[in-house]
């Protein structure tokens, strides 16, 4: 659907863009939407800031005339975060995607929010350094998505989440103020650090307009592990024999189903010949090869591995991540219904057996696709649509399937969204995860940086 915005309100966006509004259908389309297909989108215009200035002006007319604000990245959200859904203004970062300093001593990029994850990654490895947050949509998505969901990935088990690596940012609030958080400082004991508000905040609180980003030493030549494992519980064993004498760089996990569906829609050979019901892909450092194939030996010796393979060459390796990262390309025809948890990592098999068994009961025609990333407890529950279902009420059905799995995970002490966000997806259940204080809490917040509530509204809460 396409919202109409007023001809005034339009005129007070050209004269703080001039150009850069655009109002066409296929600027609605292509902006009016994340990742997810699900939620029907209203775009009133498409604005493409230059600045901070302009988006200074910008949040100063909303708070005059009433506009609602979307922040828009990538785009590549999976919560529906960026979806603007009753006639807001998207502002997309398409225009601010520069890399404005870098500082050697510091190891300190800064990056207005408009630059693509990978850029980041390949503008740190062309000085010799390294940008540790990856994951399979990363040349697509941008640091301020990045930094609004607090982005994981796959390498968080040795090197966290986006927020570990954020030494400042600079934002401009819903109430209109522009900040600059922390500046790049390693100590700040100056009271509450704003910057971690905004780390997570899904464009709540304002918008974030540049961001400095710290970089790590290049790591050494990496090699890579497929494993066969027997059952879930046993992944943890196997995390566990590799943990306790190596620093992994990855550890991430994958169903027999999700295995059949990449090697079929990618046409990937199988990495052996042994199926078995989970598979775990580890990344070490080259110069731990040695300890990793006497603890692969001895996983097999217990019986926990029934087979397994690593890589002997960089083009090798990138084959064998492909197994894991090609999963969601791979299930996308099938229209996944996808929730993003997590728990304890010592209570994922707990967790995953009564999952399993509630979906069986419950929904016995539903078939559900599990991976994940096992060494930091976030797994990826995708349920697939049945042929023929229609896609509006497979959903609905889904959406009701998620608040037993939710039951399942509150009473599991875990989270309803691990690193993809609540958006429009989870809203509805965030109490499973938060306490009504919490939520009241977060709410007061909000209101203190946005009193009028023109930062992406109704999302989260
Ligand atoms: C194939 C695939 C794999 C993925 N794998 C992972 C994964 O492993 N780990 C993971 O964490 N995520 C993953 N994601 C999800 C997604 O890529 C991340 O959430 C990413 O951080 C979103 O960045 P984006 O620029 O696309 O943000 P968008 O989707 O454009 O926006 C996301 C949220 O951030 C807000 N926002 C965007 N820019 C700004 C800004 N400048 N200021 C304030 N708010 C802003 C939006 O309003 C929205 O709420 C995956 C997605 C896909 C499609």
């Amino acid at each position: 659907m396409v919202a109409q915005l007023s001809e005034p309100k339009l005129a007070a966006l050209r004269d703080i863009f001039g150009d850069d509004v655009r109002v066409d259908a296929e600027a609605f389309e292509r902006y009016g939407r994340d990742w997810t297909r699900q939620f029907p989108t209203s775009v009133g215009a498409v604005v493409f800031p230059h600045d901070s200035a302009e988006i200074l002006a910008l949040v100063q007319l909303a708070n005059k005339v009433g506009l609602a604000l979307v922040p828009s990245g990538g785009r590549t959200g999976l919560s529906g975060g960026a979806v603007a859904s009753a006639g807001e203004i998207v502002v997309a970062f398409d225009r601010m995607n520069r890399i404005t300093d870098f500082d050697t001593v510091d190891r300190l990029v800064t990056c207005e929010a408009g630059v693509k994850t990978a850029e980041l990654q390949s503008f740190a490895r062309d000085k010799g350094l390294y940008y540790p947050v990856d994951f399979a949509s990363a040349g697509s998505s941008t640091i301020g998505g990045n930094v609004a969901t607090n982005a994981g990935g796959i390498k968080v088990i040795r090197y966290g989440l986006t927020r570990d690596w954020v030494a400042g940012l600079t934002v401009v609030t819903g109430s209109g103020a522009l900040l600059q958080l922390n500046r790049g400082l390693v100590k700040n004991a100056t009271g509450y650090d704003i910057r971690h508000l905004f780390i997570g905040a899904e464009g709540t609180l304002g918008f974030i307009v540049d961001a400095q980003m710290k970089l790590a030493p290049m790591p050494a030549a990496s090699c890579v592990l497929v494993l066969g494992v027997r059952s879930f519980g046993e992944i943890l064993n196997v995390l566990d024999a590799f943990q306790r004498t190596l620093s992994v760089c990855a550890f991430e996990f994958f169903s027999d189903k999700a295995m059949r569906r990449v090697l079929m829609r990618q046409r990937l050979q199988a990495p052996f010949d042994t199926e078995a019901p989970f598979y775990a892909v580890l990344e070490l450092d080259q110069n731990d090869v040695e300890t990793g194939i006497a603890r692969f030996e001895h996983c097999m010796a217990q019986g926990w591995v029934v087979d397994g393979v690593m890589s002997q060459s960089e083009s090798q390796a990138r084959s064998l991540w492909r197994l894991r990262e090609d999963i969601s390309d791979s299930l996308a025809h099938e229209s996944p219904y996808k929730n993003d948890v997590s728990v304890r990592v010592s209570r994922m098999p707990a967790f995953l057996e009564d999952v399993e068994t509630y979906v069986q009961r419950e929904y016995p025609d539903l078939e559900v696709i599990w991976f994940g990333h096992i060494g930091d407890g976030n797994l990826h529950i995708n349920i697939l649509k049945p042929a023929g279902v229609e896609t509006a009420s497979f959903f609905v059905r889904c959406h009701e399937a998620s608040r037993g799995i939710f039951e399942i995970i509150q009473r599991h002490g875990g989270s309803v969204s691990a690193e993809h966000g609540v958006g429009l997806l989870k809203k509805d259940f965030l109490e499973f995860s938060r306490s009504r204080e919490e939520i009241g809490l977060m709410r007061s917040l909000k209101a203190v940086f946005d009193p009028n509530g023109i930062m992406n509204p109704g999302k989260v809460f």
